[in-house]
Parts: C-alpha cells; sequence; structure tokens
C-alpha cells in the first residue's frame, strides 16, 4: 500500500526526520491561508498523488504570494494528473500539501528497501539526487552505494558514515544524516514497511539535511495490524479493478493487453500468460481465482476482466484440484448467461470431474470454445481476439465425454 507525501512526511517527524513545515489543503482558500501560517516569503503548493516525477508534469510549484500559491492550488485540485509513472489516465489530485520553500544547496537520493537476495534491509544512497534512480543506477552505477544492514546488529555508525562519505558530507551533516537514518530505519521497522525513499535528500545553503520529499510503501500483509496506517488509505489512488478483486479475495493485476485471462494458482497464471505472448496475443490481466474457489467468485472475476471494455477475448485455465471442474462450470455458465456475453470465451479445464464440467460447458449452447490443453487454447484465444477466430465453431465435446458415456 502507498500513502501521499504529506502522509509520509508527518511519520517522517514522528521519527525524528526533518522535513519542511507545511500543511495539506484540499481548497484553494486553504492553501493561501497556511501560507499566512508557514515562516518565508516563498511557498512550494505540491499535488498529493500516489506518484512521483510530479515536479516535471507541473505538480510542483514554487509560489511568491499567497495569491500565486491559492492560483497553482485551484489549477492543480480536481485534475488528473499525468506524470510517467502513472499511466494515460493519470490519478485525481484530491488535495495539495503546502510546504515552506527550501534554500537547496545539494540535493542527494537515499532509500531504505528490502533487498529480496540479501534478505536484509539496504539503504540506497547516491550524491545524484532529484534524478531518476534507475537513471543513475545504469548510467553510473559507481555513484551508488548499498549499505545492508544486519537484522541482529542493526544500523551501525560506520554505515552511516560510509553513506555520509559518498554523499560529500561534513562531519556536521554527518551528524544528521546519522540521526535520519537510524529514524528511516526505526520507522521502517516499526510499521513494517516495504520501502521509504528520500528524493531529494537536501542539504540547505544553511547546512541542514532536510527530507524534501517523502515516498512510503507498506507490505499489504502487514497493514491490517497498523491501524494508523490503514487509515491512511486513498481508494482514489488505487485501480478501483484491483480494489475491487481484494473484496473477493482475487489477486487480480491490471495489463495493457485484450486476453482477458482466468486462473487458478498464481504459477499456472504466470505460465497462462507466458502462452499467451508466445502465441502473438497479450493479456489484458493477471488473475489468480485461487484454490477454493466458487461459483460467485467466478463470477465477480469474470465481471473485473470484463469491465473496462477492451477485452476482446476470455482465456479460462483452470486446473481442478481442491475446487471442482463442475463447479467453475456452473460458475462460468452464470457469469456468461448473466452478463450477456458477446465475445468469445475460450476455456481448458483439467482435474477432478473434468468430464462432467465439459459436459455442462457443451451442453449450455451458449457457444463457449473449450480446448484439451493449454497449448491449443492459447491458440485459439489469441486468434479470437485478432477476430480471426470467429468461424472457429466452439469445440465439440468428444464422445467419451459425455456425461454417462
Ligand atoms: P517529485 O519527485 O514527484 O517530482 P519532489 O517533491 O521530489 O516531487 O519535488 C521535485 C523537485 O522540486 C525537488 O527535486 C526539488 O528540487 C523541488 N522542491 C520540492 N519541494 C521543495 C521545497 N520545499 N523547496 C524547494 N524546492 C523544492
Ligand atoms: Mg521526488
Amino acid at each position: 500500500m502507498n500513502i501521499h507525501e504529506y502522509q509520509a512526511k508527518q511519520l517522517f517527524r514522528d521519527f525524528a526526520i526533518p522535513v519542511p513545515q507545511g500543511a495539506v489543503a484540499t481548497t484553494a482558500d486553504q492553501a493561501q491561508q497556511i501560507t499566512q501560517q508557514l515562516p518565508g516569503s516563498a511557498w512550494v503548493v505540491k499535488a498529493q498523488i500516489h506518484a512521483g516525477a510530479r515536479g516535471k508534469a507541473g505538480g510542483v510549484k514554487v509560489a511568491h504570494s499567497a495569491q500565486e500559491a491559492a492560483d497553482f492550488a485551484s489549477s492543480m485540485l480536481g485534475s488528473q494528473m499525468v506524470t510517467h509513472q502513472t499511466d494515460a489516465h493519470g490519478l485525481p489530485v484530491n488535495s495539495v500539501w503546502v510546504e515552506e520553500a527550501s534554500a537547496i544547496k545539494n540535493e542527494f537520493y537515499l532509500s531504505l528497501l528490502v533487498d529480496r537476495d540479501s534478505e536484509r534491509l539496504i539503504f540506497i544512497a547516491s550524491a545524484a539526487g532529484g534524478m531518476d534512480i534507475e537513471a543513475v543506477a545504469a548510467e553510473t552505477p559507481e555513484k551508488i552505494i548499498h549499505v545492508s544492514v544486519h537484522p541482529a546488529a542493526g544500523l551501525q555508525a560506520y554505515q552511516c558514515r560510509q553513506v555520509g562519505a559518498i554523499l560529500g558530507l561534513g562531519k556536521e551533516q554527518q551528524g544528521q544524516l546519522q540521526k535520519i537514518m537510524t529514524g528511516m530505519y526505526e520507522l521502517f521497522l516499526a510499521k513494517d514497511c516495504s520501502q521509504i525513499e528520500i528524493n531529494p535528500l537536501i542539504e540547505t545553503e544553511d547546512g541542514k539535511l532536510v527530507a524534501l520529499d517523502a515516498k512510503m510503501n507498506f507490505d499489504d500483509n502487514a497493514v491490517p495490524a497498523h491501524a494508523d496506517i490503514a487509515a491512511m488509505r486513498d481508494a482514489s489512488q488505487e485501480d478501483t479493478k484491483e480494489a475491487e478483486a481484494k473484496q473477493f479475495d482475487l489477486n487480480y493485476i491490471t495489463l495493457d493487453g485484450n486476453i482477458g485471462c482466468m486462473v487458478n494458482g498464481a504459477g499456472l497464471a504466470m505460465a497462462t500468460m507466458d502462452m499467451v505472448k508466445l502465441k502473438g496475443g497479450a493479456p489484458a490481466n493477471f488473475l489468480d481465482v485461487g484454490g477454493g474457489t466458487n461459483k460467485d467468485k467466478v463470477k465477480a472475476a469474470f465481471k473485473l476482466i470484463l469491465s473496462d471494455g477492451t477485452t476482446k477475448a476470455v482465456l479460462v485455465n483452470i486446473f481442478g484440484g481442491i475446487v471442482k471442474c463442475d463447479v467453475i462450470a456452473a460458475g462460468i455458465l452464470a457469469a456468461v448467461e448473466e452478463m450477456h456475453l458477446t465475445i468469445p470465451v475460450v476455456v481448458r479445464l483439467e482435474g477432478t470431474n473434468v468430464e462432467l464440467g465439459l459436459s455442462m460447458l457443451a451442453q449450455s449452447g451458449l457457444g463457449l470454445h473449450t480446448a484439451e490443453d493449454l497449448n491449443s487454447a492459447a491458440e485459439m484465444v489469441v486468434k479470437l481476439a485478432e477476430g480471426v477466430g470467429g468461424s472457429l465453431p466452439p469445440t465439440a465435446l468428444p464422445p467419451s465425454m459425455e456425461v454417462g458415456a
């Protein structure tokens, strides 16, 4: 789960990580009033969305008067902001964060995340801050330091000095950095984060280190254990389909192809997507309906797959181990009938009660296509999605599979 910059900055403050003074506004009037309560004569108005790269997209603006701050706020609020980290629709700006402008001497990059290879938390730091860290890593990897923290020993002072050295910090700033890194480490553990990113961490003209931006992600499985973090969820920033999927306990991820995939088991879902790609198609989603699925889940899954109208064909690939194939078939039939489905559906069933499941599909008269294996199912669905398979007759049931045969 992600949170907004203003929420992350509140958590930073709680863990003694210095941030600029500021407040959140949902109207232009509020933005104007906030400037009057903040020190200085310039303020930064920042669109609050769950994505970075706002600066380049007009989502970070320096105002030199209260009126200007109100104008920036009013142009951002209610808009849909597209940055190179969002999709083409962008994300809605429902609030702005207004903070004092800092006099920047240096911009650095500092983050803390889980390194799955070493099974440890690692700090990543670079003197090339304010930039896309992936680009720095690709072009000038020597400018990045990785510091891995031993879970039993915890963060050590020498490790903070290693980071300070690559940032080129003086003695005074070195002490500040150690406090910031300690705060990040404690915050990370206390709230079950998966990432804390400060880009940029700045050194001000008067020698202070300040977190100018704040990005935090949390482990979804741990969020229910932290009521304060759970309350920070902003559903308006999340993919609506992915949020809906969570309600039905479905693992769903939106992709940009046009072949809807409904599969049980994450591994089989990945293999199915690979197969669709191999046959020249593009999956519209990843969907794992889980092991113990039922009719309602199958219906909900179909609704999700079809909800955005770009899906041209659906591939159902179910291995009935825990769940029986006839239960799946009943779910498919209910969904197809109820939703008056007009796009082609290819079904590959295997496992317990497969004969019964397939015969239910064949006898339904709903024109479903069935395939005997994943290879032919993928081939068929790609053709149907391209519209060249429109003349493919729905597969007839082999006589040996007729019920009672
Ligand atoms: P994003 O990463 O989404 O583009 P940031 O918060 O990192 O947004 O802001 C982009 C840039 O704007 C920063 O790298 C910094 O140069 C400038 N900036 C952001 N906040 C302030 C501030 N309070 N004072 C001065 N400059 C700022
Ligand atoms: Mg940033």
